[in-house]
Parts: C-alpha cells; structure tokens; sequence
C-alpha cells in the first residue's frame, strides 16, 4: 500500500459525467473564447466569494498581475510581500515593474506577520500582497489597519484558498481585490490553465476586463498596453461543476486535517499547523515543520507514503533575485529548511500517514 501525495481521482469520479456533458455542451456551442460560460462562472464565483464583480483570467500569476497595473502599480513602486510563498507572488510585482519588498512570516505560523510590515514601509510603497498560505487566511483585519493608515492598496493572493473564511467572510472579499488560479491542483482546479480576479471595485474590475483582452473595450480599439490573457468557454464550463462541489471538497479536506492534528498532537519534534481562532482554514496543504526534515521524507518514503516540500528555495535566493540586494532573510530560509508537506486530497485516508509518521518519529 502507498499513499499518494495528491490524488484527484475521488473528486472528477463524483462529477465525471457531468464534466462529460460540460465538454459536450461547449463543443457544440462551439464558442470558445469570452461567451456565455465564462460570464455565467464569472457571476457564479462572485456570488460565492460575496463580491460582486469577479473577471475570469489565463492563470493565477496573470490575476496578480492585472490586479498592479489595474492600480496603476509600475515602475518605481515597492509592494509589500510575503518571504515564504510561491514564486508567482513575487514574479507579478517584478512583471509589472515594481520591486518586491520581503516581510518574513509569524513565528507560529506561515503567513506574513503584520508586526513587521511597518518597518519595511518606504515613501515608495504603494500595496500590501497577503497570500492564503497552504489554505488558512491572513490576518487581515491587522493588514488593513496598516494599509488604511498608510494609504496603501491591499490584495490577496488567494490561489490556494478558495472558499477559506476570515471571521465569516470569504477570500476573495477580504481587500481591494483578489486573485484566485484554477490550476488541477488547487482546491478549486480546472482542467487546464485558469485564473480569476474578485472585486467590490467596479472601476478596478472594468480595467481588469480590458486589460486581459488586449487593452481593449470595443473590439480594435486599443487605449492601453493590455494582454492576452482570458479564462477560456471550456475552462469556464467545467469550473461551474467543480464549483459545486467545492464545499463538500473542502469539508473532506477539513475532516483529514482534523485527524492528522488529533493524532499527532503529541508526536515528539513535530511542529503541526494550528490555524488562528477566527479562520476557517481549507488546508490546500497540511504543512508541518521539522529540523530532521530531509531524514523523515525519506523514512515516509520508505514506507510509500509521498510528500513534497513547499517551497525549498526562498524566493529571495531564487536565481531571478539573488543580485537583487535582499537581506538574509534567515527566519523564511529556516522555514524552508524545515517545511514538509503530508498528503492532502478530499477522500485520502490518513491512517497509512499517521502510523508512518509515528513509527518514524520513534
Ligand atoms: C498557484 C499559485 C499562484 C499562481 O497561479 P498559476 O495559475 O499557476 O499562475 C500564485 N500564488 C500562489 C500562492 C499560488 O499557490
């Protein structure tokens, strides 16, 4: 018996026919690029995030990135960003020619740690990104105290976080806008490529939409430098079905990560997630830190249970920004050290994991 890292099996056997019939249906409209389907998930997930305008888009780095130029962010910008997160937090701000500024995370946790943004706050300043990290919200309430007091624009980056809530309220309502991706392995994936931004600002949402269809609102009209970078029909199409499932989804996610914090509660050198009081946390991934990292993958390994790392390599020693004068960052280059991620996918069963992990921790 092995168990994987992600399997994806459960969630498309509950709905294959129906993403079947999806298929089917878009084929024979045969319209393929910003129609009816993308208009229709477009008002369905603004109704679930609770926003009212929400713009399908190419990816997730792309929603991030519409979102700064919507803002007017550019060249001679800083934006405030989280030390640990994926990469394409900080490639957006480096896109659109800004700079990415590093905050390090909260001590108990992986998210950005509001007490020390201010520091890092400069005349150039202009955003704050708060990334979702792993599923669990940001402490946003603290963020947009800060931002407020700064004059700065929020955003979220809630790519791994879809249907999470901060003290009832969904990601995707949390900041001045937010971006999602629909990349397979989020926790709502299309079949493909996918992206979307949420917003209550109707100015903000109209130049989204022209920028990701070339700068453009009246076909062959172009007034600014915009891209090409659209949530597609069938992509639309089969995001509507998984949407519907993606509570039942989440609460199977929630119910794995419910046994694995009983379970190895007092399992000694490991250090689990515990997710602050006022989130619901979706766990995209269960995260848990240790020092024997490298030595207790492979253990696990050994016993056919998969688990992968994220993320190794901070960002700021990542090739693209290693010459780019950032400090130390030793706390974020500690956590990558120390970070290991368990198997997560709605209908895992973690049993197989528990008893490995407990066999290997003896
Ligand atoms: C996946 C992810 C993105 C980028 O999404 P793509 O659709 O792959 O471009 C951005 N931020 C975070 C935190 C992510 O996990």
């Amino acid at each position: 018996m092995t168990t994987a890292f992600l399997d994806l099996g459960t969630a498309h056997t509950a709905c294959r026919e129906e993403l079947q019939a999806t298929f089917a249906r878009v084929l024979d409209k045969g319209h393929f690029i910003l129609g009816e389907e993308v208009e229709a998930f477009e008002a369905e997930f603004a109704q679930y995030c609770g926003v009212p305008h929400c713009i399908g888009v190419g990816n997730g780095l792309d929603a991030l990135l519409l979102i700064l130029r919507a803002m007017g962010i550019g060249p001679g910008d800083e934006v405030i960003v989280p030390a640990h997160t994926f990469i394409a937090t900080w490639l957006a701000v480096t896109q659109c020619g800004a700079r990415p500024v590093a905050v390090e995370s909260q001590t108990a946790g992986y998210n950005i740690d509001p007490a020390r943004i201010e520091a890092a706050i400069t005349p150039r300043t202009r955003a704050i990104i708060a990334v979702h990290l792993y599923g669990e919200p940001a402490d946003m309430d603290a963020l947009q105290a800060i931002a407020d007091r700064h004059g700065l624009r929020l955003i979220e980056d809630a790519a791994q976080a879809h249907g999470a809530r901060y003290k009832g309220r969904r990601t995707g309502s949390l900041a001045d806008a937010a971006a999602f991706s629909f990349y397979p392995t989020k926790n709502l994936g299309a079949l493909g490529d996918g992206g979307a931004v949420t917003t209550r600002d109707p100015a903000l949402a109209d130049s989204i939409r022209q920028l990701r269809n070339y700068g453009s609102r009246i076909k062959y009209q172009h007034d600014v430098a915009g891209y090409n970078t659209r949530l597609d029909e069938l992509q639309a199409a089969l995001l509507r079905v998984k949407l519907r499932q993606l509570d039942t989804l989440n609460a199977a996610r929630q119910q794995v990560a419910q046994r694995y914090l009983e379970a190895l509660a007092d399992t000694p050198g490991l250090r689990l997630p515990h997710p602050a009081g006022l989130v619901e946390h979706v766990w995209h991934l269960f995260v848990i830190r240790t020092p024997q990292r490298e030595q207790l993958a492979a253990a696990l390994g050994a016993r056919g249970i998969a688990t992968m790392v994220h993320y190794p390599t901070p960002c700021h020693l990542q090739g693209v920004y290693r010459n780019d004068g950032y400090p130390a960052l030793q706390a974020t280059s500690t956590l990558c050290g120390e970070v290991l991620s368990l198997p997560m996918w709605p209908g895992l069963d973690p049993e197989p994991v528990i008893q490995a992990l407990q066999e290997a921790s003896l």
